[in-house]
This record gives structure tokens, C-alpha cells and sequence, in this order.
């Protein structure tokens, strides 16, 4: 066994073989994991099973939120030049009728078109040469991690194998993103909950200048015989998947039946099949989240049957969710607790969105229940009643459960802003036009109506947070509007642009002593003491 020598730039004494942050595999939860913290200087080496990517068929679809993700870890233009803005999904029946439309907007909240199509290969090339070009970050491909040990209180080991024997790494924290199969699950004991879907689907995509009956957007069949869906995801790229009886590779006549509603397939027509291949389509999600520093991520936490589009994004929410939070707890010494907010936060989030992909898999495919004709039979007539398709195609993602890192008033109910992510317009700051995400910074971040209080400004100061007031921001009035929507004053956004607590309209401060603030307290940075932000606080509920 060799030790191997990896020094971050911030260790003033290199430690042989201590690594800051392993990442277990390099798919794009992984990669993604890595960019993000790079960007918060942290350094991370990840190690990767494979040499190369992994070619076969899988995500096409993404909503903006995670385009917003991909912004933050730096990728956004060389993302937009693959991308290709959907516009919504439709439900047909057997005989292809429309039985509902959800349309996705152009502009999303997020400032991005609300669901893009791209082909995950090209978007796993792209994050491997963002990685390519961060110091921060050392991919090792071709090695297998075979062992993730927690020490009793210390650093975590990491085992793993190469041509040339095995090697030992020891991590501050590691981030388990090796997919359905993930070692990582298995060393921190953790287990599947089975949600109860499972199905085998054949996956297909062509390429082909054939006229093909389509929209820009994703066809739905709900069909128990043949359930089937349907889109396109490139200039001459299509996407197929058939559940199937058999698993029976497709010869080129039940290729053309199958396909034959949507082309004309003729012998000898320019119609390439550049890839086939079958999956088990699962919903799961583990039991834990995380032991000590070792943390699950993407299809290593949870697998989504992918009729909303959505297991990928999970994913790097999950990436998102959990880089700034291990930032702040490595570098600037916050307390583990602030840990622990990753599994109560995305648990609840995943589960969720796995829930809506399966409801979904159930109306295309009649279930695997007694009560599956009565449900399709009402979402056919369900979908029929004036805006409920326009509300059923709002954001997928919901709003974070309240917990330490997103205080709800009890008044507010679930209509607060608290837990929601805050909109993304154009904005001109200084004289120039921008993001807004680009204007705050990568820390904390206040958004205001109103100049702040003293005692407030010392809250905010106490965070690192920028204070942006969004009057005359050039944004057509955009988050003054969803400031007054939300009957708040001013809010105070996370690092990953999520409203962790509000300023009520008229008042004048975070009301009382919040939970955030013994979680956000650093020991090793600038900011004020826990104790200054504490009397602040105190101060400002005292006025
Ligand atoms: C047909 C299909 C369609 C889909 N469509 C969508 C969609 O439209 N939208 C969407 O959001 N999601 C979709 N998904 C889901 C999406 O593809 C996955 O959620 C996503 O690939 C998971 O990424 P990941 O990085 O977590 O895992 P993976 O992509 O599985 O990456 C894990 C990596 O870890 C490596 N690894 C594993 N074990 C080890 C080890 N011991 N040592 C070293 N390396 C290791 C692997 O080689 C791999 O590179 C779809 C999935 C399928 C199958």
C-alpha cells in the first residue's frame, strides 16, 4: 500500500496522504460537488472508477433551478450552448390524444428556461473540463474506491485500487457520489427505502433529418399496454423509451411499429440509432443521509424513475445543498450541526420529488394496483379543468421544510417566503448588467426594501452577508414586487440563494433569537463572534 502526498494550498504543514474533501466518483453529482467547492477554495480530489465517461443514454431534461446550480459552479454559458429550452410536457392517451399540456416558460424564475433538454454526455464533458482547469480539484480516473472508514472522531480513510496496487487517503470529509451502486452507501451502513416502483424500459436515441411529428417539448403516453414517452433533444436528436414486454433486443420492424405515430420509418431511410439500452427504473431513498463527515449524494442517496426529469437534478441539489455548508464548517471552523441540516433538508425535499415521478409513472402505466384504472380515469378528467394543468406545471421542486436554516412563522404557514429560493432576474449593479447570483457574492446575502436598522446591519455584518436594495435595480421591479407578495421588508438569503429568514413588512429585525445563528457561527474568520451577533440580535428585539 503507498500513502499517497496531497497538500491544499491552505494547510500550512502538509499532512502525507490528507486530502481536504474525496469525492467519490466523477459523474456529474460528483463533478458538480467538486466545482462548487472549488469555487469556495476548498480542494478536493475525486476518484473515479472509470477512464472515461460513461456513454450510455441517460438524463435529457433539466428545470432552471438546477441551470442555477450549474451558474453557480461556473458552467451556465458552456451549459447554454448544449441546451435547448423545452417547452412543457404533454399527457396522450392510447390513441395520442392530448389528455393535458403543462407548459414550461421561457424564463423561469430562475432566469432560465424552466425545463432544457441536453444529453447527458455533453454535459458530463463540459463539467470534466471546468475540472480540468481548477487547481482546487484532482480527478484520478481508472481507480476503484473499495474502502470509506470513519475514524472514532478524526478523519475519514479512504481505500482504493489501481493498476499499480492500493492506496490510502485520509479526508477531512467525503462526499459519496458513485451512483445506484455506491460503496460509500455501504460503508456508512446505510439502507434503501423501497418507494415502490419498479420497471423495465428500453431507452433509444436516434438521430435522424426524417420529418418528425413532434413539438418542442415531451409526449407522455399513458398507455398500460404501451406506455411510452417521447421528445426531441437536439437538432436531429430524438429520445424514445418503451416499456416492453420483453427485453428482446428491437429488430428494425418493431422498431418502425413502435415509433410509427411520431415517423415514417422506410427501409434505407437515414434513420441511425446511435444508442439503445435497457433499465430498471427503481424509486428509493436511504434511511441516512450521512455518518460523521461521510455523506451520500445523487443516485447514491436516492434513484427516481425518471418520467419528471428530475433524478439528476436531485442530485445536484444535493451538491448544492451540501458544498457551502462543509465549506463553512472546514474552513472557518462552524460547528457539525450545521451538517446534519444536509439529510433533514434534502430528505424530506427527494422524497418528494420521487413521490410526483412515480404518481406519474402510475398514470402512464396504469401502476401495479387494483385502483390504477379510477386513477387514470381522473387525472384524464382532472386534466381537462381550466389552470389546474398551468398549476401542475410550476416548479417540480418544493419549498425547503422549516428547520434551523429556514425560520417560518407560524402565521406564514407554507405562503412565506422562508425556504423558497428568491427569483433570479437581470439586474444593473454599478453599471453593469448582470445575474443577480452574480451581484451577491458566494456568501450570505440580504435583499432589501428598506434601509437596515443599525442593530440589524450588525446581524448582517456578523454573516459576511452583501446587502443589495432592490429598488432601481433595472429589474422592472421584480423583487420589490416579490418582496410585497411576501409581505417582508427584507430577506436574508443563504449561500445557496435560499430564504433563510424575513424582515415582516413594518417590522424591523429577524424577531427573536434565531437558530441559524449558533449554526452559522464561524471560529476561524473575520466575522464577529457568535457572542456579537447574539447581542446584536438581542439588541435589535429589544428595540
Ligand atoms: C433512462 C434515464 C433517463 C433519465 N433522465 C433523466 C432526466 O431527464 N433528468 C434527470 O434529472 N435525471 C434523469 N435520469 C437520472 C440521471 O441520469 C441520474 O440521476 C444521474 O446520472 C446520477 O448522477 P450521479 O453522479 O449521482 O451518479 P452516476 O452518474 O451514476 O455517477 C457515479 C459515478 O461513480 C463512479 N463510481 C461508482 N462506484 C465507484 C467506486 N467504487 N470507485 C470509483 N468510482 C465509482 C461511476 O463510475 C460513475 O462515474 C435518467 C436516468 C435514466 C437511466
Amino acid at each position: 500500500m503507498t500513502v499517497d502526498q496531497v497538500a491544499g494550498p491552505r494547510e500550512t504543514t502538509p499532512r502525507p496522504g490528507h486530502v481536504p474533501v474525496v469525492i467519490v466518483g466523477a459523474g456529474p453529482v460528483g463533478v458538480t460537488a467538486a466545482l462548487l467547492l472549488a469555487r469556495r477554495g476548498v480542494r478536493t480530489v475525486v476518484l473515479e472508477r472509470h477512464h472515461d465517461l460513461y456513454p450510455l443514454p441517460r438524463a435529457v431534461a433539466t428545470d432552471d433551478e438546477v441551470r442555477r446550480i450549474l451558474q453557480a459552479a461556473g458552467v451556465q454559458e458552456e451549459f447554454a450552448a448544449i441546451a435547448r429550452p423545452a417547452r412543457g410536457l404533454r399527457l396522450l392517451d392510447a390513441r395520442h390524444r392530448v389528455m393535458a399540456e403543462f407548459p414550461r416558460a421561457a424564463q423561469g424564475q430562475h432566469g432560465f428556461p424552466q425545463t432544457s433538454m441536453f444529453d447527458q454526455p455533453e454535459l458530463e464533458r463540459l463539467l470534466r473540463d471546468a475540472l480540468a482547469r481548477r487547481p482546487e480539484c484532482e480527478l484520478r480516473s481508472g481507480v476503484e474506491v473499495v474502502g470509506v472508514e470513519q475514524g472514532a472522531d478524526g478523519p475519514v480513510g479512504v481505500t482504493y485500487r489501481d493498476d499499480e496496487g492500493e492506496h490510502f487517503l485520509r479526508a477531512d470529509a467525503v462526499l459519496g457520489c458513485d451512483g445506484a451502486n455506491s460503496v460509500t452507501r455501504d460503508a456508512i451502513g446505510a439502507v434503501w427505502e423501497d418507494l415502490r416502483f419498479e420497471e423495465r424500459w428500453t431507452v433509444i436515441d436516434v438521430r435522424t433529418s426524417l420529418p418528425v411529428r413532434c413539438w418542442e417539448g415531451v409526449d407522455q403516453v399513458c398507455d398500460p399496454s404501451r406506455p411510452a414517452t417521447f421528445m426531441r433533444i437536439g437538432e436531429d436528436r430524438y429520445r424514445w423509451e418503451f416499456r416492453l414486454p420483453d427485453a428482446a433486443e428491437l429488430d428494425h420492424e418493431r422498431l418502425r411499429e413502435l415509433i410509427a405515430p411520431w415517423v415514417d420509418l422506410a427501409h434505407g431511410a437515414d434513420f441511425e440509432v446511435v444508442r439503445q439500452a435497457q433499465y430498471t427504473f427503481r424509486a428509493r431513498i436511504v434511511d441516512r443521509w450521512h455518518r460523521g463527515r461521510v455523506f451520500l449524494l445523487g443516485d447514491a442517496a436516492h434513484l427516481t424513475p425518471p418520467f419528471v426529469g428530475q433524478g439528476l437534478c436531485s442530485g445536484l441539489r444535493d451538491a448544492y445543498n451540501v458544498t457551502w455548508k462543509l465549506a463553512r464548517v472546514l474552513q472557518q471552523g462552524a460547528t457539525e450541526r450545521l451538517l446534519e441540516t444536509y439529510e433533514s433538508e434534502r430528505k424530506p425535499h427527494a422524497r418528494h420529488v420521487i413521490r410526483l415521478a412515480v404518481a406519474m409513472g402510475w398514470a402512464m402505466t396504469g401502476g401495479q394496483d387494483g385502483a390504477a384504472a379510477v386513477r387514470r380515469r381522473v387525472l384524464g378528467t382532472a386534466c381537462r379543468i381550466p389552470g389546474l394543468a398551468a398549476a401542475a406545471g410550476r416548479d417540480l421542486s418544493p419549498v425547503l421544510a422549516a428547520g434551523p436554516l429556514v425560520r417560518r412563522r407560524v402565521r406564514e404557514g407554507g405562503r412565506g417566503l422562508a425556504g423558497r429560493f428568491c427569483p433570479q432576474p437581470w439586474v444593473t449593479v454599478d453599471g453593469r448588467r448582470a445575474r443577480l447570483d452574480e451581484t451577491l457574492g458566494d456568501s450570505f446575502a440580504v435583499l432589501t426594501a428598506v434601509p437596515l436598522p443599525p442593530s440589524l446591519k450588525a446581524v448582517v455584518d456578523g454573516l459576511g452577508a452583501r446587502t443589495v436594495c432592490v429598488v432601481g435595480l433595472g429589474d422592472d421591479n421584480r423583487l420589490v414586487d416579490w418582496l410585497r407578495e411576501g409581505r417582508t421588508d427584507a430577506v436574508l438569503l443563504r449561500p445557496d440563494r435560499v430564504v433563510m429568514d424575513v424582515v415582516p413588512s413594518g417590522g424591523h429585525d429577524f424577531t427573536g433569537r434565531p437558530d441559524w445563528a449558533s449554526l452559522l457561527h464561524t471560529t476561524r474568520s473575520s466575522f464577529p463572534s457568535q457572542q456579537t451577533v447574539e447581542e446584536a440580535l438581542l439588541r435589535s428585539t429589544k428595540r
